[in-house]
């Protein structure tokens, strides 16, 4: 089944064109890597896919994932939030909580709006913390379930992140750059993290990346934007030798 739709997707900041008809389909189990320059718009068309951005208003467009529709013609539809909470977004600064512990912020992807963060403590069933540990043993982190997430390190850090995201139970992850402020054996071990993810549990992954290798090496497909459109869709291998 497709787990994202987009058609016709254009979007103006002023009078920058950052993304020109893009239509894309994504279909359950794929693992997508989204490439492109600085300012090539990649951020963007994820955001869209979030419904955290709106596309242009005398737009024909229209976005769904996972079966729900998230905008049409640059509004956003009323399924958008069930759309946002069955999806699980990592940024490239992992957004999280730095003072709470690393169960707990695992423990907020449970949530379906945003936690008043003083009420965090006890508010989950036993079930929610034994799930969220089973997360953390996924990513390699239950030795640190305690710890304040401050004391990690930024690759561990995005690895709650990813947690974070498996205990939302989503069947789509959109990952905007987690490596970019990584160093290399860092960005190894999240990469080759959301690729398990992916092959072992059957979740589409869809992350933006700068470094044509990385995409190379664990991205099956390959999305190449330039300027707001896409240039190049398929196989990696046909990237390859068309470089
Ligand atoms: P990438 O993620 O590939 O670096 P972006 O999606 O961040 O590219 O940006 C695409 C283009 O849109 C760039 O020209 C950028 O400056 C512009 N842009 C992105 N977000 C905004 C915004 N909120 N306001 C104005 N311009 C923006
Ligand atoms: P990235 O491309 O990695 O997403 P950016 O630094 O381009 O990061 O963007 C960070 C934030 O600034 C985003 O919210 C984006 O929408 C916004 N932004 C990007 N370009 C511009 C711009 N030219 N004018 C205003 N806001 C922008």
């Amino acid at each position: 089944s497709t787990v994202i739709e987009v058609r016709k997707l254009a979007k103006h900041f002023g009078d920058t064109c950052a993304l020109a008809n893009i239509d894309l389909d994504v279909k359950q189990g794929e693992m997508l890597g989204l490439l492109g320059p600085s300012g090539s718009g990649k951020s963007t068309l994820l955001r869209h896919l979030n419904g955290l951005v709106r596309a242009d208003k005398n737009s024909k467009s229209s976005i769904k994932t996972l079966g729900n529709d998230v905008q049409i013609n640059g509004k956003f539809s009323r399924s958008v939030r069930t759309s946002r909470s069955q999806t699980g977004y990592i940024f490239q600064q992992h957004n999280l909580v730095s003072r709470l512990s690393v169960l707990q912020n695992v423990l907020i992807g449970a949530l379906s709006s945003t936690p008043k963060w003083r009420s965090l403590s006890g508010n989950f069933t036993t079930l929610q913390k034994s799930k969220a540990l089973q997360a953390l043993d996924k990513v390699g982190l239950k030795q640190f379930a305690k710890q304040r997430v401050s004391t990690l390190s930024g690759g561990q850090q995005q690895r709650v992140a990813i947690a974070r995201a498996l205990m939302q139970d989503s069947k789509l992850i959109l990952a905007d750059e987690p490596i970019a402020s990584l160093d290399p054996e860092a960005s190894r071990t999240v990469m080759e993290l959301l690729r398990s993810i992916n092959k072992e549990l059957g979740i589409a992954v869809v992350v933006t990346l700068h470094q044509v290798e990385f995409a190379l090496e664990y991205c099956p497909r390959i999305v190449a934007l330039k300027d707001g459109e896409i240039y190049f869709d398929g196989p990696s291998h046909d990237l390859n030798q068309s470089k």
